[in-house]
């Protein structure tokens, strides 16, 4: 597809082997970007990417297995690509897992964002659009939440995403050059629909749907719901889950609208509607027809009874709208776990650099 001259042409995007990167991929390479990925693999496999390609019919530009947080490698990526824009997906996104391993989380999301900021400053690069998270509201309060909601982050994951905020916006009060896209993501879920692409985390997965859709297929035993006695409709928690197509379609319009002007501006991404963990179950069952057993058990340090969006300003401003439901959330996901019941273990060998051409 044809994009305006004054539009990024090469987009680096760093995690672009994880969940969220790599739909995204699919969609930039729809879009005629030229695509360079980063990703350490922590949290992904490099067979993402070879679904990217497959499903897009075209390469991604170049895939560089590092840690953002080595400055040394990510400016030698900055140095053979003319990089644009950035869209920065690569951080560590477990709750409880920033519960058990502050100190990680702390480097991984705060220092690989400033490590980034100093490869992009190096380079002349000042677009960036960041992955950011409802996690930032913690405790702000029951939704709907609109972007003036104070912060109140109750994990180190969520105080990590803040501080990211709080550092990128100083950088762009300081420095008009810079424009920053943060996108608040709330729960993405769901998968491509060809079903080549989903979310595959590795381990135990911390997000409910993948959890659900393996319980479902009987790779894991049971579901526990961590609990059933919020001030909620059912007594489980509720979030506002968004799909992971209309999630990426957001970061079209992100690298779109970069060029609207230099400053920072935050946006909340979600559908405006509330689903309990148990609404998730229902929902689930019904599209793989059979049921999800779980088991309750004590509430997690760190979760919130609810956390929901007013995503109005990104409608307002970009005229963005999630079009697709939890329904449709349950079905792609499924297909994708139907599809892929170990995940992307055991898929086709990612080709080298040097086979590709
Ligand atoms: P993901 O774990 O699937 O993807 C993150 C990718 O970054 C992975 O491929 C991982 O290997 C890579 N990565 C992590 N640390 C790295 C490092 N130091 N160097 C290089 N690569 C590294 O997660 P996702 O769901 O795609 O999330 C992407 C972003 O969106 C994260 O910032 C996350 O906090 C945010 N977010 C996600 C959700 C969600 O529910 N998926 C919700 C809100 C916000």
């Amino acid at each position: 597809m044809a994009r305006s001259a004054s539009l990024p042409s090469t987009v680096l995007v760093t995690g672009g082997a994880g969940f969220l990167g790599s739909h995204a991929c699919v969609e930039f390479l729809d879009h005629g970007y030229e695509v360079v990925v980063v990703d350490n693999y922590c949290n992904s496999s490099p067979q993402a990417l070879t679904r990217v390609e497959r499903i897009a019919g075209r390469f991604v530009g170049a895939v560089y297995e590092l840690d953002i947080r080595d400055r040394r490698a990510l400016s030698a990526v900055f140095d053979r690509h003319a990089v644009d824009a950035v869209v920065h997906f690569a951080a560590l996104k477990s709750a409880g897992g920033s519960l058990r391993r502050p100190v990680e989380y702390y480097d991984t999301n705060v220092g690989g964002t400033t490590a980034l900021l100093h490869s992009m400053h190096e380079h002349g690069v000042h677009q960036l659009v960041f992955s950011s998270s409802c996690a930032v509201y913690g405790e702000a309060g029951a939704g709907p939440l609109d972007e003036t909601t104070a912060p109140r982050p109750t994990t180190p994951y969520g105080a990590s995403t803040w501080m990211c905020e709080q550092i990128l916006a100083e950088v762009c009060r300081r420095r008009p050059e810079y424009t920053v896209l943060c996108l608040r993501y709330f729960n993405p879920a769901g998968a491509h629909p060809s079903g080549l692409l989903g979310e595959d985390p590795q381990g135990t997965p911390d997000t409910l749907m993948p959890y659900v859709a393996r319980v479902a297929d009987g790779r894991r035993e049971h579901l526990t719901v961590f609990g059933d006695d919020y001030p909620t409709r059912d007594g489980t928690a509720v979030r506002d889950y968004v799909h992971v197509m209309d999630t990426v379609r957001a970061h079209l319009l992100a690298l779109d609208h970069l060029v609207d002007g230099p400053g920072m501006r935050v946006f909340n991404l979600g559908r405006g509607r509330g689903r309990s963990v148990l609404e998730v179950i229902a929902a689930f069952s019904e599209t793989s027809g059979g049921a999800v057993p779980y088991v309750t058990a004590p509430r997690r340090p760190g979760d919130v009874a609810e956390l929901v969006a007013d995503a109005t300003a990104v409608g307002r401003a970009w005229g963005w709208r999630p079009a697709l439901t939890l329904a449709d959330m349950c079905r792609d996901a499924w297909r994708f776990q139907q599809l892929n019941p170990r995940g992307y273990a055991g898929s086709e060998r990612r080709p080298e650099p040097d086979e590709y051409r």
